[in-house]
C-alpha cells in the first residue's frame, strides 16, 4: 500500500455518501465531502511549503475542519502536532520550537499574540476557526478535490503528539502511521464498531483519547460521530437519543449522574460506554449501572502506547480494573529497583510491547533510552498489578510514590481507604517534605455534596487499615480537586500548594 494509515482510514470512503460528522449546526458531512475536504487542505499545505515528514502544528478549536487537516496531513505525509487549546503563547512556543514545527496553525483570535511565536520559530502562521473559516480555507478554496496521496511506510511518522503534561514537562511521542493502524483495528474489533455506529464525540480532538481512540476507531469501522464542540451537559443529553455509543472521561459520567435527565430510558439503545484517560472510581462505575443498567467498559492507555488493555465487550466488565492487555499487546509487571517480574499479584511497574508503542520521544534520546527496554519493552510509569483472572488494575504513577523514611508508599492503597469513608467522595494523596522523614503523605479530600466529613473520624480509620508509615500526617477538606481537560488530578499544584505545611 501507498500509505497505509490513509489507505485504510480514510482512501476506502471515497466517494460514500454516508454520514461521518453530525455537527452542532446541523449540517451532515459525508465521508466523500470529507475527503474532498482533505485533499483540498492537503494542496493547500503543499502551498504554504509543507513536505512530507514536516511537522504541521495545530492550536485551534474543536471542528469538522480541524479534523480535516488530520485527515490533509496523512494524505500528504505531514506530521499532524495537535495542541492543548488551553496552552498560552509561551507554552505554544517551546512546542513550535521543540518540533521545529513549518507552520503554526491557530485560531484567527489568537493570532496576534502567535504571530511572533511562529515568526521566531521560522514557522508559517495559517488560521482556522470554530466555523471552518480562516486564511487555511480561504488559501484552499477552488483548489482540486483529489490529491495524490504521497506515499509512506508503516514506520513513518504520522503524528508528533505531546504528552499531557501531568508530571512534568511534556515530551513529543512520536507516532507513526503503523502504532496508529494496528491500535485503530483492534480497538475497532474489540468494541465491535460497524458502519452502524454513531459515537457521541464530546472529547478534545487534540488528545490520544478523542483524536486517536475516538475517531481513528469510527474511521476504521466507516461509522459516523456527533461531533460536540465541548461536554456540555444539554448538548450530551439532547444526542444520547441519536448515538449508539459514547467514549468519555470520568467526569462525563460524574456530571451525567449529576443530572436527573440520566435516566435508563435515555440511554436504552446505546451499545457501549467506555472511560479512561483516569481512574473511573468504582462508584461511578456502579452508581452508572444502577441508574442505567450499563457496564461502563473502563480501559487503558497513555500518548506513547495508544491503548494497552480494555475490559472485555461480551464477559465481565470489573469495576476498577483496566480489564486484560489487547490482542497484539504484552503486558509486564516488574520491580522498580532490580526490574525483574515480579510473581504474580503484586504490584509493580507496567510495561508494554507492540506495534502500538511509539518509536521514541522527539529530540530526547536519553530519555528514550532510560524508558525502552532493549528488548522492545516500554516503562510506561504507571504502577499496577495484574490478579489470578488476568485483570489489570492501575494503582497510581511510580513519580507519585510518596518515600516516608525510606519506605514506598503507594498513594493509591490510602486513597482507597479514605474514599471509603463517610462524607467522603474522593481523595487524592500526595508526598509533602518532612524535616525528619524526608516526605510524608497528606491527604486532600473532597466531601460528598452537603456532607462534612468527621477528619478525627477518618483520621482513626487510617489507624484501623493501614500501617503508622502510610497514615496521612493532616488531612485536609477542599471542595474539588485540581484536573486538567481529561479530568487528570494535578498532583503536581497539590504538592507544590501544600510544600510548606511541615517546613
Ligand atoms: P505526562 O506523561 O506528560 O506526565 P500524562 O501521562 O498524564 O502526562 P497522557 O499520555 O495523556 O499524559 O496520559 C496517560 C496516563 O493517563 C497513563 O500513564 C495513566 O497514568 C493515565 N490513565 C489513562 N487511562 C487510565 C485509566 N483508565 N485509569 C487510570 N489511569 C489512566
Ligand atoms: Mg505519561
Amino acid at each position: 500500500m501507498a500509505n497505509p494509515l490513509y489507505d485504510t482510514l480514510f482512501a476506502r470512503h471515497a466517494g460514500r455518501d454516508a454520514a461521518f460528522l453530525h455537527l452542532v449546526d446541523g449540517r451532515t458531512l459525508s465521508h466523500d465531502a470529507f475527503l474532498r475536504m482533505a485533499a483540498r487542505l492537503a494542496h493547500a499545505l503543499r502551498g504554504a511549503g509543507l513536505g512530507p515528514g514536516d511537522r504541521l502544528a495545530a492550536q485551534v478549536p474543536k471542528s469538522a475542519e480541524a479534523l480535516v487537516v488530520y485527515a490533509a496531513c496523512v494524505q500528504a505525509g505531514i506530521v499532524f502536532l495537535p495542541l492543548n487549546t488551553a496552552y498560552t503563547p509561551d507554552e505554544v512556543s517551546y512546542f513550535v520550537t521543540d518540533s521545529g514545527a513549518g507552520l503554526l496553525l491557530c485560531d484567527p483570535a489568537q493570532a496576534d499574540s502567535l504571530r511572533p511565536v511562529a515568526k521566531a520559530a521560522g514557522a508559517v502562521l495559517m488560521t482556522l476557526d470554530a466555523e471552518g473559516g480562516g486564511s487555511l480555507p480561504d488559501a484552499a478554496r477552488g483548489l482540486p478535490e483529489s490529491f495524490e496521496t504521497t506515499p509512506r511506510g508503516g514506520d513513518d511518522l504520522a503524528a508528533l503528539l505531546y504528552t499531557s503534561g501531568t508530571t512534568g514537562r511534556s515530551k513529543g511521542a512520536m507516532l507513526t502511521q503503523e502504532n496508529l493502524l494496528s491500535n485503530a483495528r483492534v480497538l475497532a474489533e474489540y468494541w465491535r464498531f460497524t458502519a452502524r455506529d454513531v459515537l457521541l464525540h464530546a472529547l478534545p480532538i487534540f488528545h490520544t483519547h478523542g483524536l486517536f481512540v475516538a475517531t481513528n476507531t469510527v474511521l476504521m469501522a466507516g461509522g459516523a460521530m456527533i461531533l460536540q464542540p465541548r461536554f456540555d451537559i444539554d448538548a450530551v443529553i439532547a444526542a444520547l437519543p441519536r448515538a449508539t455509543a459514547m467514549m468519555g472521561v470520568p467526569t462525563f459520567y460524574t456530571r451525567l449522574l449529576d443530572d436527573p435527565r440520566l435516566t435508563r430510558d435515555l440511554v436504552a439503545h446505546m451499545r457501549l460506554f467506555t472511560s479512561g484517560s483516569a481512574p473511573l472510581l468504582a462508584e461511578t462505575h456502579a452508581a452508572f449501572e444502577a441508574r442505567t443498567g450499563h457496564r461502563i467498559l473502563e480501559r487503558y492507555g497513555m500518548t506513547e502506547t495508544n491503548m494497552t488493555t480494555s475490559n472485555p465487550y461480551e464477559g465481565a466488565r470489573r469495576a476498577g480494573t483496566v480489564g486484560f492487555p489487547l490482542p497484539g499487546v504484552e503486558l509486564r509487571i516488574t520491580d522498580p529497583e532490580s526490574g525483574a517480574e515480579v510473581a504474580q499479584g503484586a504490584v509493580g511497574m507496567l510495561e508494554v510491547r507492540g506495534p502500538n508503542v511509539f518509536r521514541g520521544y522527539w529530540n530526547m534520546p536519553e530519555k528514550t533510552a532510560e524508558e525502552m527496554r532493549g528488548d522492545g519493552f516500554f516503562i510506561t510509569g504507571d504502577l499496577g498489578r495484574v490478579d489470578a483472572r488476568g485483570y489489570v488494575t492501575i494503582v497510581g504513577r511510580i513519580k507519585d510514590v510518596v518515600i516516608s523514611g525510606g519506605y514506598n508508599i503507594y498513594p493509591r492503597e490510602v486513597e482507597m481507604v479514605l474514599d471509603d469513608q463517610p462524607g467522603v467522595l474522593e481523595s487524592a494523596v500526595v508526598g509533602v517534605p518532612h524535616p525528619d522523614m524526608g516526605e510524608v503523605p497528606v491527604a486532600i479530600l473532597v466531601p460528598e455534596a452537603g456532607a462534612t466529613p468527621d477528619t478525627q473520624a477518618i483520621a482513626t480509620a487510617t489507624e484501623r487499615a493501614l500501617a503508622r508509615f502510610k497514615r496521612p500526617r493532616r488531612i485536609i477538606l477542599v471542595d474539588a480537586l485540581p484536573r486538567n481537560t481529561m479530568g487528570k488530578v494535578q498532583k503536581n499544584a497539590l504538592r507544590a500548594e501544600y510544600a510548606g505545611i511541615f517546613t
